[in-house]
């Protein structure tokens, strides 16, 4: 575990059911609203961004749901789209 995990607010805050909610039934846009509350005070809000977009499109970040970072999976996917399409094009 990295150290900023330990600074999470949502260890605290929220927990798995509120920040990974996908699997857990909620209307989606009422959890993201909340979710993306607990996360917009976090301490570690950019350590988490960015550690789950070293993640995207990877193996890995099919099992990273929910909120990280303050960012929905659909918009950490569209924050890498552009860097990745210009690694590949250089
Ligand atoms: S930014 Fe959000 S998901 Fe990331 S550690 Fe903080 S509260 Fe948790």
């Amino acid at each position: 575990m990295s150290d900023w995990m330990d600074r999470a607010r949502c260890r605290t805050v929220g927990g798995i059911e509120v920040m990974h909610h996908d699997a857990a039934g909620y209307s989606a846009v009422a959890a993201d609203a909340e979710a993306k509350a607990v996360c917009a005070p976090c301490p570690v809000r950019e350590q988490c961004l960015a550690y789950a977009l070293e993640l995207e499109g990877t193996y890995a970040a099919g099992f990273r749901g929910g909120i990280w970072g303050g960012r929905t999976a659909k918009e950490r996917a569209a924050m890498v789209r552009p860097s990745r399409a210009k690694a590949v094009a250089a």
